[in-house]
């Protein structure tokens, strides 16, 4: 059995990807192709914004918002420390430090309350700018918006919303990452939307930040291409994985289905099994980048599932304040109690559009004899 099956994925669409790929080869422009423009503009469409901006990953996606808000040196981004490293490595990339905040123990994000405190500590100890948040949709659940949105206004922050596991999901009916003045995904094969390789994209509202983050996609230019008008990165995304995005969204409604189908079906099947099963508020609908549960007895549930060919994986075993990267912060064990709880308990099992509920009897079967 397959983690994450990719491969039922493409025979499924297998004729559209080939003819993409072709057409791509054809034309040439493997660089900025027409395929980019086409592919920015359904995708801001598809989640409701105004602007998007197709980049090299997700990683830079929450890199480029950052260096155009000029986060930098003494300035305090706000995030959480049950993540994938990326959400607070673009903070120390940038320069700035990222501070963090615990998470809700239901849906692993931000805990509004818990940042409200993160940020009156670091305004009291006045050393380090609150300048900006990174909200995480963890797992393909967004974050609760209403509330973030109400801080980062309180504070005069800029809210960017993480969606890399989160690309469609809704919360109040607006899709992720539209949620906030800055939203950011990634195509990363693995995740619910992917490409063949890397890739990521920003989405905006604001023309002023669209463009400066556009500057800063190649080498800062301007309108010149010969005069460079900031720092920037070489971020832009090959022609080729956007041609693969197009074929692949196509489908993404119908995936999104899939997915809700065997999410239910997990949950129907672990009702009565001693497991804590993911939480997804009403007010959202999840993605389920992973389906995540969690046990005090972690080690032989996995035991017993890899013993049958089934494989699992742990996000996260390590809370970003303990990792070596981040030593110099000083962050220790009990600083983040809920996302510590949850990095000790937490597993994740066999989840993508294409498994058979039949297949998801047969894991839950095991869960509930070991
Ligand atoms: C995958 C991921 C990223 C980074 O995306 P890449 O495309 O791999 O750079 C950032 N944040 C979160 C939460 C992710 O899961």
């Amino acid at each position: 059995m397959q983690f994450i099956d990719l491969k039922s994925q493409y025979s499924r669409i297998q004729p559209g990807i080939e003819q993409a790929i072709s057409r791509v080869l054809e034309h040439g422009q493997y660089i900025m192709g027409p395929e980019i423009a086409e592919l920015e503009a359904r995708l801001a469409e598809f989640v409701g914004s105004a602007h998007c901006i197709c980049c090299s990953s997700g990683t830079d996606a929450l890199l480029m918002p950052l260096m155009a808000a000029k986060v930098g040196p003494g300035d305090a981004v706000f995030t959480t420390p049950f993540t994938f490293f990326a959400s607070p490595e673009v903070v120390a990339l940038a320069g700035a430090t990222p501070v963090f905040a615990d998470i809700r123990p239901d849906t692993y994000n931000l805990d509004p309350s818990a940042l409200r405190q993160a940020i009156e500590r670091v305004v009291q100890a006045g050393r380090l700018k609150p300048k900006a948040v990174i909200a995480v949709d963890l797992f393909g659940t967004c974050a609760d918006y209403r509330e973030l949105n109400q801080i980062a206004d309180d504070y005069s922050l800029l809210l960017i919303q993480d969606a890399a596991q989160a690309f469609g999901a809704t919360y109040r009916g607006e899709r992720a990452p539209s949620l906030a003045p800055v939203g950011a995904t990634s195509f990363f094969p693995a995740k619910p939307l992917g490409c063949y390789g890397d890739g990521g994209a920003v989405f905006t509202d604001d023309p002023g930040l669209c463009e400066i983050m556009r500057s800063i996609r190649i080498h800062g230019q301007g309108d010149d291409r010969y005069n460079n008008v900031r720092i920037g990165l070489n971020a832009r995304m090959d022609t080729l994985q956007a041609a693969i995005v197009l074929e692949k969204l196509r489908i993404y409604e119908d995936e999104i289905k899939q997915r809700q189908r065997v999410a239910a079906r997990y949950f129907e099947q672990l009702a009565e099994a001693p497991v804590k099963l993911p939480c997804v508020p009403g007010e959202c609908v999840s993605v389920f980048a992973q389906f995540c549960i969690e046990s005090d007895r972690r080690a032989e549930i996995q035991a017993a599932l890899r013993e049958a060919d089934v494989p699992t994986a742990v996000y996260y075993a390590k809370p970003m304040h303990l990792l070596d990267a981040f030593a110099d912060l000083g962050g220790r064990p009990g600083d983040f109690p809920v996302a510590e709880a949850a990095s000790r308990r937490i597993f994740a099992l066999p989840f993508h559009p294409y498994l058979q509920d039949a297949e998801i009897d047969r894991i839950c079967e095991i869960i509930k004899q070991a």
